[in-house]
């Protein structure tokens, strides 16, 4: 039920916003150099998304 914004004591809010924090990345290992990266992310080491070369990245 919507209840108006003064109505709301702080105390409340922040317990509703207890939930907010954001949950723990999940990274994988790249399969290409070992990195760990973002699922369904281009590899931000090497460059390298569905077993290809997708961006260019400086030779190391
Ligand atoms: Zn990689």
């Amino acid at each position: 039920m919507a209840v108006p914004k003064k109505k709301v004591s702080k105390s409340k809010r922040d317990m509703r916003r207890s939930h907010h924090a954001l949950g723990k990345s999940n990274p994988n290992e790249c399969p290409n150099c070992g990195e760990l990266k973002l699922p369904h992310h281009v590899c931000t080491s090497c460059g390298h998304y569905d077993g290809r070369d997708v961006v260019e990245t400086e030779a190391v």
